[in-house]
């Protein structure tokens, strides 16, 4: 029995982009007769709204998306609110930390910035952290951390990582791609990396269904797998959507690109959800289509592996009825 999941982070309206991974991965797993799981990735307390939590738990209603387990489902994993989760991340934290995974960082961002000379990191979020704090002595950790509350950092072991993608296909990063990298913030916050491990091991997820922003992510959780001793799931990463400029689709293409405004305009689900199974290949044109509809034809082969446009056209037809 396969297990999959949507893993949204509610701090903002759900854009088109979300709707079409939470709709493909909704597939994936019903075709494969498996559970499907919402979870709420609010850890980021500061920038999540439970206003954008509801909006989103709409917005998949009406596409036509329903899930197994989740936020107003019960479910054997719950809670499935990640701001409901802390407890589990400060565990496997300690964990990793009495096994000797983690050391104390006290860079600044703005020091690490300038570091201009920095190996560029394979990573999306810039330059890798060069392991500056990775060997301090126990004297020079001491006086240090009378300056500043540290981050903590997760030291990469020295081998590559190497996995088959779903859709994307053979993925292979060299031992250190994107430096050693934090799993909990000075803020005494858990990251992303972290939170997602504990959850998709601790939802015992099979099929990790996502955005392709976040396949350079998947090395460093899957370093986190192991050093727990999780069972690595499987990945499957979808290219993400652009707008006609061949830009990555935002509030720059107008105003058709929220579920919401979309809704608003008095556009069917059908319509949308046409136009998404129509650019992820799924069918031929561009026509109203039900979510359930699509089941028995789902393939992952069919999903194009190069980002898709969102044409001019399927922009226009998305802002009004
Ligand atoms: N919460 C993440 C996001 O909305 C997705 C996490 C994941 O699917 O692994 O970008």
């Amino acid at each position: 029995m396969i297990r999959g999941r949507f893993a949204p982070t509610p701090s903002g309206e759900c854009h088109i982009g979300n709707a079409r991974t939470a709709l493909l991965a909704w597939l994936q797993v019903r075709q494969a007769g498996g559970e499907f799981v919402l979870r709420l990735e609010d850890i980021d307390r500061a920038r999540c709204k439970p206003v954008y939590a509801k909006q989103m738990i709409n917005d998949l209603l009406w596409l036509g998306i329903d899930w197994d387990e989740g936020p107003g489902a019960s479910g054997p994993y719950a809670p499935y609110e990640q701001s409901e989760r802390t407890h589990k991340y400060q565990r496997a934290f300690d964990q990793l930390n009495e096994e000797g995974w983690l050391y104390p960082c006290y860079c600044r961002r703005k020091d690490l910035k300038a570091l201009a000379n920095a190996p560029h990191g394979l990573l999306s979020e810039g330059p890798a952290y060069p392991g500056i704090c990775r060997h301090l002595t126990p004297e020079e950790r001491k006086i240090k951390a009378k300056e500043k509350q540290p981050s903590y950092r997760f030291a990469l072991p020295d081998k590559p990582v190497h996995f088959n993608d779903g859709i994307m296909g053979e993925q292979f990063y060299p031992a250190g791609s994107g430096g050693d990298f934090v799993v909990r913030r000075a803020d005494g916050f858990m990251s992303y990396q972290l939170a997602v491990v504990v959850d998709d091991a601790g939802m015992r997820m099979t099929d990790v269904f996502r955005g392709a922003d976040l396949l350079d992510s998947t090395p460093r959780q899957i370093l986190l797998y192991q050093a727990l001793s999780l069972p690595v799931p499987r990945f499957i990463h979808v290219p993400l959507l652009y707008g006609p400029d061949g830009r990555r689709l935002s509030k720059r293409h107008g105003t058709a690109i929220t579920i919401h405004n979309i809704r608003s305009a008095g556009v069917q689900p059908e319509k949308v959800v046409g136009i998404l199974a129509y650019i992820s290949g799924l069918i031929d044109r561009p026509e109203a289509v039900k979510a359930k509809e699509l089941v028995s034809e789902f393939n992952l082969i069919k999903i194009p592996k190069q980002p898709v446009v969102l044409s001019m056209p399927m922009l226009r037809s998305l802002s009004h009825a």
